[in-house]
């Protein structure tokens, strides 16, 4: 970061909304809507019924000023704001997520950014909000998040809940919206003897701001491993447990859902309530894998953990080149996913690894409980099948790791490449089940060449069983994971490779390519086998495909817990009950839960 002055400095924490800008004074010029269906419709800024100054210091006064004007990250890009060191500044950093996720507002979705305040448009552009929320409520504990319900709800504000902001549907932020911001929510505590019917055992509760890296350190420190993501910014207690968080432990330890042991939330009604398998079970069962931002704001997560220990990693990377050709290199690929499947099926392993036209990099095949000399016996027949013409693993690039805690490997290797930042407009997502291969590899490895070939796509897969012979924890009890999920072997996520200074058509465009032309490739390659709902195109599938059988009993507890529903989110359970209008508000469909 460029050397600032201290108005310069203060200037640019405001401009990057680390520090609030006083809710006094505000004013939006009053307008009629254009829109017959207001009275229906939340209100959004410049509505006749759009909150006023008064009320929105009102609300600050309740919250210890705790409430957040947004001004998006990318205003010093625009006039009147523009300041050329700044903006440079953003723009380096647009794909850090260390610079975007701690600030409230921020969301990582360019898709519904939709270049309405970034730092890739002309200077004389408008910085407009747009689907930015209009106020974040920096939360501090459940009075805050009482508070802000009853705002919302007072005042016909659409209301939102922020962790991290990784949403791949923006469902983290909404035009005119009051976000409930839960990132300052840092509580973080060992229970070294958990102790219920369901569970006998150590567990960690943290806030709902802490984030994965954090939270899986704090276990390490104190001896224990703990179901997270791959990214350190993801927000464990927000979308992904509550999604259902798959993870490189997932093969020992199933699902971040399969591991909850308790949910402390804030219904939409105001109610501070625990949901255990035990008490509020329903909404335990939902919050633990039925979607983020649906059933309730959760102020704090207990989860199980378990001892850490030995554990070993292995990565290949090759190329056309190295391999000696195309036709050479598609043959290696398949042989790769073929041969994988044991690992994860028999020896709980977990892989990770990205496919382009002419590279294809397993950064990360992480094998819990063995060492490094072990693992290198185990993963032996892969590197054997994988000899296409005699490739030998240096051509492979085949390297092993070790260490005597997973969070330190993990840290060490995945981690510095791991933070990611503002996601590619275009995004989207397969299951691949072991049949799916067995039956059908062909199949999928044409979608994977249709998919990369251009250079316009890429291909990054999970590889896993969550029900495989490595797995040693069964589910804390019954919960709402996407049961496609659980039979998953890949979890394909499919984002296109994006110029940022391209004309915003092009977006569209590898829109429409990925849902007319490589989706229905893979549904032709894995018939019927779904897509992970926290990581797949917004288009691809309803609330109603991702939770299938589950649909109406998710729907059942959301209507309990969220009569007037309050929570929305695209794609997520209820969301039917709301579309926007065309100028962004959100309207009541009149189908209800
Ligand atoms: C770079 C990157 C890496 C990822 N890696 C993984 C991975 O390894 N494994 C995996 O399973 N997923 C992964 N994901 C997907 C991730 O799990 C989802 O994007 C998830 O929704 C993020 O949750 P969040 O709370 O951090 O984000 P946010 O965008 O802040 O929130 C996501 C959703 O959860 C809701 N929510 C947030 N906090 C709360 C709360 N306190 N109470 C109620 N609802 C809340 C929001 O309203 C929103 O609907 C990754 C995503 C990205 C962008």
């Amino acid at each position: 970061m460029p050397p600032y002055s201290i108005a310069g400095v203060s200037a640019l924490l405001l401009s990057l909304g680390l520090v609030a800008t006083p809710a006094v004074g505000l004013s939006t010029p009053i307008r009629r809507s254009t829109t017959e269906c207001v009275s229906r419709c939340r209100v959004i800024p410049g509505d006749a019924k759009w909150p006023g100054p008064e009320a929105w210091n009102s609300l600050n006064g309740t919250v210890g000023g705790r409430l957040i004007q947004t001004v998006p990250v990318a205003h010093v890009c625009h006039d009147p704001s523009y300041s050329a060191e700044e903006c440079q500044y953003v723009a380096d950093n647009w794909l850090s997520a260390y610079v975007m996720t701690p600030r409230p507002g921020e969301f990582l979705s360019s898709w519904f950014q939709n270049q309405t305040c970034v730092p890739h448009t002309d200077r004389s552009t408008a910085c407009d909000l747009g689907n930015y929320a209009s106020y974040s409520l920096n939360v501090s504990g459940v009075d805050d998040v009482k508070a802000g319900l009853d705002f919302a709800q007072k005042n016909n504000v659409r209301l939102v809940i922020k962790n991290s902001g990784h949403d791949f549907y923006g469902k983290s932020t909404g035009k005119g919206a009051l976000a409930l911001w839960t990132r300052n929510l840092n509580h973080k505590e060992i229970i070294h003897d958990y102790s219920a019917a369901y569970y006998q055992g150590p567990a960690l509760k943290i806030g709902a701001g802490v984030n994965g890296g954090e939270a899986g350190s704090f276990a390490a420190a104190n001896g224990y491993r703990m179901v997270g993501g791959s990214c350190p910014t993801v927000g464990p207690a927000g979308g992904y447990t509550q999604g259902g968080g798959h993870s490189f432990l997932t093969g020992l330890y199933g699902f971040g859902a399969d591991n909850v042991l308790e949910w402390e939330v804030v219904t939409a009604l105001g109610d501070h309530l625990i949901a255990t398998p035990e008490q509020n079970s329903d909404l335990y069962w939902a919050l633990s894998g039925g979607g983020g931002g649906t059933y309730g704001v959760v102020v704090s997560m207990t989860v199980r953990v378990f001892p850490d220990g030995q554990v070993a990693m292995a990565s290949l990377t090759f190329s056309v080149d190295s391999v000696g050709g195309v036709e050479t290199y598609w043959q290696t690929v398949e042989r790769m996913i073929t041969e994988l499947r044991p690992m994860v099926d028999d020896h709980g392993m977990v892989g990770q690894f990205l496919v382009t036209n002419d590279t294809t990099d397993l950064y990360a095949l992480i094998a819990p409980d063995v060492t490094s000399s072990e693992l290198s016996t185990i993963v032996s027949p892969v590197l054997s099948s994988m000899a296409v013409d005699g490739i030998t693993p240096q051509q492979l690039g085949f390297r092993l790791y070790e260490s005597h805690s997973y969070y330190e490997l993990y840290a060490r290797t995945i981690l510095p490449h791991a933070a990611g930042g503002v996601l590619t407009p275009v995004t989207g997502g397969r299951f691949v089940t072991g049949e799916n291969v067995a039956a059908n590899a062909t199949s999928l490895i044409h979608a994977m060449r249709a998919t990369v070939e251009e250079g316009r796509f890429y291909v990054a897969a999970v590889a896993l069983n969550s029900q495989g012979q490595g797995r040693l924890a069964d589910p804390i009890a019954e919960n709402a994971m996407q049961e496609d999920f659980k039979h998953a072997y890949l979890n394909l996520i499919i984002p296109a490779a994006f110029d940022w200074y391209a004309p915003w058509e092009e977006a569209h465009q590898l829109q429409d390519e990925f849902m007319d032309v490589l989706l229905p490739l893979y549904e032709e390659a894995t018939p019927g086998a779904g897509a992970y709902l926290n990581e797949a195109n917004w288009a691809q599938a309803t609330a109603q495909d991702y939770h299938g059988d589950n649909y109406e009993r998710l729907r059942e507890v959301k209507a309990k817990y969220d009569p007037n529903n309050v929570f929305y989110g695209l794609t997520g359970v209820g969301s039917e009950a709301w579309a926007p209008d065309a100028e962004g508000r959100l309207c009541r469909t009149g189908i209800t839960a």
